[in-house]
């Protein structure tokens, strides 16, 4: 018999912190289509980030039998340290999610990992690069993110959204947009609207990469200055006639290339390296 989320009532806490990105859900019928949209078996582990208030942990306890979060605030972290002591599928780790290390909820246990999080939209772009190393052993991300990076995340090439942002999730996730949230859900409300998105690595990857670290630089690179031809951005890394190789227009600006034709450039890059 699941156990029913209870309500954590916000006159416990002091008052929301923007340094943090503490806007909390509160719309109760949101609250649930987010923890709907994760799909949780009594096998998998999931990862929270910033459960804040309890929102959305409230409903997760009710479904996991493993269940970590990540927090930053430190009344927070207090607060759940309380809670974890009185159950026993709830792990705490007061931390910066910029900082913590993933690799110890992937191994030793052959559980699947899945992450879920109203994400803190100051660090939201950051925690996905954060997590971008980990991709293949997520087994899925539902994450709330402002629209506008929402936007970016699914953006196409020749899109004014497209950029290093899309590229580098496109490589390993298949992105889907599931939801829009209004700023009317949250307590207090972001001046910004808000997008669910869940995030699967693609297996197998259509366009892999030898190295990860190779291709990001020569994504992030490209899109330094976005109105210059690659020609001129990849100066000191390519060479026109190397792009001219990938099968590339040197005279082309990073925005109207494929996921696939970055793959090609970073391949050139490690292949001229070596
Ligand atoms: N999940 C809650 C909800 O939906 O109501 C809170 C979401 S709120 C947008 C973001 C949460 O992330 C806050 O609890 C905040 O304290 C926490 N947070 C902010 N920065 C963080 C960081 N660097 N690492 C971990 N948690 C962080």
């Amino acid at each position: 018999m699941p156990k029913q989320p209870t309500t954590v009532s916000s006159g416990e806490f002091a008052r929301p912190r923007k340094s943090l990105g503490q806007n909390f859900l509160q719309d109760p019928n949101i609250i649930r289509k987010i923890a709907d949209s994760l799909v949780i078996t009594p096998a998998d582990t999931v990862l929270e980030i910033g459960p804040g208030r309890g929102a959305l942990t409230e409903q997760l306890l009710a479904r996991c039998t493993d269940l970590h979060v990540v927090e930053f605030d430190r009344e927070l972290i207090a607060y759940w340290q309380r809670r974890a002591e009185q159950l026993d599928n709830l792990t705490v780790h007061g931390a910066d999610i910029l900082k913590f290390d993933l690799s110890p909820l992937l191994s030793g246990s052959n559980q699947p990992l899945k992450v879920i999080g109203n994400l803190p939209y100051n660090i939201s772009s950051p925690v996905l690069f954060h997590l971008l190393p980990f991709a293949d052993q997520i087994h899925s991300q539902i994450v709330m993110l402002q629209k506008e990076v929402v936007d970016r995340m699914v953006a196409g090439p020749g899109n004014k959204q497209y950029g290093r942002l899309s590229v580098m999730l496109q490589q390993r996730y298949r992105i889907e947009r599931l939801f829009d949230v209004p700023p009317g859900a949250f307590f207090p409300p972001p001046k910004v609207d808000s997008a669910i998105v869940q995030l699967t690595p693609l297996v197998p990857q259509p366009f892999p990469v030898q190295d990860h670290a190779v291709f990001e630089a020569v994504v992030k690179q490209a899109f330094s200055q976005r109105r210059k031809t690659l020609r001129n951005t990849l100066k000191g890394t390519l060479s026109a006639a190397q792009i001219e190789a990938c099968g590339i227009d040197p005279a082309v600006r990073a925005e109207t290339l494929s996921v696939e034709d970055f793959t090609r450039l970073a391949e050139a890059v490690t292949k001229a390296a070596g």
